[in-house]
C-alpha cells in the first residue's frame, strides 16, 4: 500500500513520526516534496478563496499525490495538550481534502485529541495500526520506534538544523556564532516552506546572519514567558509562537525578530497584536511582521528583509562601538 503524506502544514512537525510508524507497519510512504509554483497554483484553484496560504499550499500537495498513492494520511489533530485546541482549519482538513476534487483517494484520518486523555489517543493509534497488521506487538514496536524518531528529529531542529536536514540528522546549522542574530518566528509551515518564504532562511544566512527559530528556544522558556500573560492562549501551536516572540523580546536573545504570518490567519492576526504590545513594553526590540500570501512579490519581500537586516547591522555596530569606548 502506498500512503501519501502531503508536505504542508504539520508535515514539518511530524513527518518523521508518521513516516516511521507507517513504514514499520509495512506501508510505502510517498511525500509530495518541496512546494513549487505548480503545486501552489493547483491548490489556489481548488481551495476556498478566503483560506490562508498554508491551507491552499496543502491542497496543492494533496492533489499532487492524488494519482500516485492508494491513500492519503491526514490526521485530524484536535489538541496536542490539555486545555488547548489547534486551529479549526486543521480540524476540518481531512474533510476538506476529501472533497477537493472528484476521485480523491481514501483519507486515513486518525483523531488525536489530548483533551480525551492518553488512552483515547492510544486507542486511535492502535486502530490505525490495526488497519495494517493484526499483530499488536508490531503496532506497539512501531509506536515506540516512531516516537524515538520524532524525539531525534525535534532535537536536531533544536540544534538549528532545517527540517529536511534534521530528518537526515546532518546539514548546515542556522546559528553559527555570527555577530548579527535574528529570530524568524511563526508556524513551521510559514517559516520552513522555502517556496512561500522565498528562501528567507537561506537568504539571511547569505547575508551573514545567524537565525533562531522557535524550535531553538527551549519549551520551558516559552512556557515561563506565557505564564506572565493575563490570559491563557488556547491555540496549541500559537502558544509556541507567542512564547518564542516573548522570550526573544524580553530576554534580548536576538538583535531583531521577523514575525512570519499568513494572510487570512485568524489566530495570528490576534496574537500579532499581543506580541506587538509586549514587545513595546519590553523595550522595543526591533520586530518586523511579514504577512505572506500567494500574491506576495519577491522584489518587495526581499527589499524589506534587506532593509531590516541593514538597519539591525548598523544598530549592532553602533552598540559594539559604544561598548568598546566605555
Ligand atoms: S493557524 Fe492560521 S495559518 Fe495555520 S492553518 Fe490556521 S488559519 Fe491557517
Amino acid at each position: 500500500m502506498i500512503v501519501g503524506i502531503p508536505s504542508g502544514l504539520l508535515f514539518y512537525r511530524y513527518f518523521p513520526l508518521w513516516k516511521s510508524f507507517l513504514e514499520e507497519l509495512g506501508a510505502d510512504v510517498l511525500e509530495s516534496g518541496e512546494t513549487t509554483r505548480s503545486i501552489l497554483s493547483r491548490g489556489v484553484t481548488r481551495c476556498e478563496n478566503d483560506s490562508c496560504l498554508p491551507v491552499k499550499v496543502f491542497y496543492g500537495h494533496a492533489l499532487a499525490l492524488k494519482d500516485k498513492v492508494d491513500a492519503l494520511f491526514i490526521p485530524r489533530i484536535v489538541s496536542v495538550e490539555k486545555r488547548t485546541h489547534t486551529c479549526p482549519k486543521m480540524l476540518g482538513l481531512p474533510d476538506m481534502i476529501r472533497l477537493a476534487e472528484d476521485g480523491m483517494p481514501p483519507i486515513i484520518a486518525p483523531t488525536i485529541d489530548f483533551h480525551e486523555g492518553f488512552w483515547r489517543n492510544y486507542k486511535a493509534v492502535y486502530q490505525l495500526g490495526s488497519s495494517f497488521t493484526r499483530d499488536p506487538r508490531r503496532i506497539l514496536r512501531a509506536g515506540i520506534s516512531s516516537w524515538e524518531r520524532h524525539r531525534a528529529y525535534r532535537n536536531h531542529l533544536a540544534q538549528g538544523l532545517k527540517p529536511r536536514d534534521a530528518m537526515n540528522g546532518d546539514g548546515q546549522k542556522l546559528s553559527d556564532g555570527r555577530v548579527l542574530k535574528i529570530a524568524v518566528i511563526g508556524h513551521h509551515y510559514n517559516v520552513f516552506d522555502s517556496f512561500t518564504t522565498m528562501s528567507l532562511l537561506d537568504r539571511l544566512q547569505g547575508m551573514d546572519v545567524d537565525v533562531v527559530t522557535s524550535d531553538m528556544i527551549p519549551e520551558e522558556v516559552q512556557r515561563a514567558e506565557l505564564r506572565s500573560l493575563p490570559k491563557d492562549i488556547y491555540w496549541s501551536y500559537e502558544r509556541e509562537v507567542v512564547g518564542s516572540v516573548l522570550a526573544c523580546v524580553r530576554r534580548k536573545m536576538v538583535d531583531g525578530v521577523i514575525f512570519m504570518i499568513s494572510f487570512a490567519c485568524g489566530p495570528d492576526s490576534i496574537l500579532q497584536v499581543v506580541c506587538e504590545q509586549e514587545r513595546k513594553a519590553a523595550g522595543n526590540l526591533p520586530m518586523m511582521c511579514m504577512v505572506i500570501d500567494e500574491h506576495t512579490g519577491e522584489g518587495g519581500f526581499i527589499t524589506r528583509i534587506e532593509a531590516f537586516v541593514d538597519m539591525l547591522r548598523r544598530k549592532k555596530l553602533q552598540e559594539l562601538r559604544e561598548t568598546r569606548v566605555a
